[in-house]
Parts: structure tokens; C-alpha cells; sequence
């Protein structure tokens, strides 16, 4: 049974439903937000449901953007015939720190895992596959996380790829195996990044 009155157990149900939110996080959000002005409280709310209502994937690299093309693909000073494809819109973010990489993405959303169901046609594999056919790319970069998932994607890809001629290069193993681009430091991104090998 629970101490608290059922809207602030509601709260805190609601907390701990976000990533790494344990129950006690969840009780402290929760009554952080109780103890906040009305004002600070709208202003948490609006920032969600409009992150929400605005936020869309750019249909050429399918990353999340305010804009259709998103600012990446719009920019005009990005090399476009150069890809790097990543898993999730927050490995573009751990490449963009870098401010090593001047092409641009595919957002693949997800990684072929075939225990847990994914095949190749439930990730935006056709969608690169499409960029390509334009004929206008020279090399991808295949920086799928190094777990086992993430490798077998990048060799799936390189073999539907290199009969396209267009050079197929990943990252080097500078980040640790099993590891995530999202946690990879800067430092050592930006050299697997340099010491990319053809595959
Ligand atoms: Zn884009």
C-alpha cells in the first residue's frame, strides 16, 4: 500500500516511467514539482507538449529537427557526399560534439536484432539506400554502436552498399566493445572517427 494521496502517487508513477527513474528519483521529482511555483510548473509542462507538437524528423536523415530539412541537412557548408549513419538521433548529438565531422547523417532508429524481432526492414535502411541511389554520395560511414547488434548491422549495410560504388568505411575500435556513442568521450569519438577503416 502506498503513503501517499493517490494524485501524488500518480506523480510519481508518471516519473518512473522515464529511462534510469528509480523509485526514489521519482519521489524527489515529485515533490519537486509540488514545492515549485505555478508559474515554474506551466512552464515544465508547456516546454514537453511543445517539444512534442514541434519537434519532427527531417525527412532526408530522418534526425529529430524543429525543420524540414533539419539545420544539418540545410546547411549548405556540410559535405553531403559524405554519410554517416548512426543508430539514434542522440549518437548525432555525441558526433556533432566532436566538431570533427562535416557531412552529414542517417538516422537509422534502431539496429538490426533479430531476438528481438528487428529485421532490416523495420530500421530506415531502404531510406539510405534511396540517398545513395541519387548518386551523389562517396563514402558512408558506418558508426553503428561496436555490439553485436551494431556489427551486424554496419556488415549488413556494407554488403547492400558496395555494390553501389560508394566507399564503406567504420569507425575504428577506439570506442569499447559493447560500449555506446552516446557515453563515448569526445576524444576518443573523434579518433575512431579519423581512424575509420574501408570494410
Ligand atoms: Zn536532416
Amino acid at each position: 500500500m502506498s503513503y501517499y494521496s493517490p494524485s501524488i502517487e500518480k506523480l510519481i508513477e508518471a516519473f518512473e516511467k522515464l529511462p534510469s527513474i528509480g523509485n526514489k528519483t521519482a519521489a524527489r521529482l515529485a515533490f519537486y514539482i509540488l514545492n515549485s511555483s505555478n508559474e515554474e510548473t506551466n512552464e515544465f509542462v508547456e516546454a514537453i507538449l511543445n517539444a512534442k507538437k514541434n519537434l519532427k524528423y527531417c525527412s532526408v536523415c530522418y534526425n529529430i529537427s524543429d525543420t524540414d530539412p533539419c539545420t544539418i541537412c540545410s546547411n549548405s557548408g556540410r559535405d553531403k557526399s559524405l554519410i554517416c549513419v548512426v543508430e539514434d538521433v542522440k549518437d548525432v548529438v555525441a558526433m556533432e560534439k566532436t566538431h570533427e565531422f562535416k557531412g552529414v547523417y542517417h538516422v537509422l532508429h534502431g539496429s538490426i536484432s533479430p531476438m528481438n524481432g528487428i529485421g532490416p526492414d523495420d530500421i530506415k535502411i531502404k531510406e539510405l539506400l534511396a540517398r545513395l541511389m541519387e548518386g551523389n554520395v562517396k563514402e558512408v560511414i558506418l558508426a553503428t554502436n561496436p555490439r553485436v547488434e551494431g556489427e551486424a548491422t554496419a556488415i549488413y549495410l556494407s554488403k547492400l552498399i558496395k555494390p553501389l560504388g560508394v566507399t564503406v568505411t567504420r569507425i575504428a575500435h577506439g570506442i569499447p566493445v559493447g560500449g555506446d556513442l552516446e557515453y563515448t568521450d569526445e576524444v576518443t569519438l573523434s579518433k575512431a572517427l579519423e581512424g575509420r577503416r574501408e570494410i
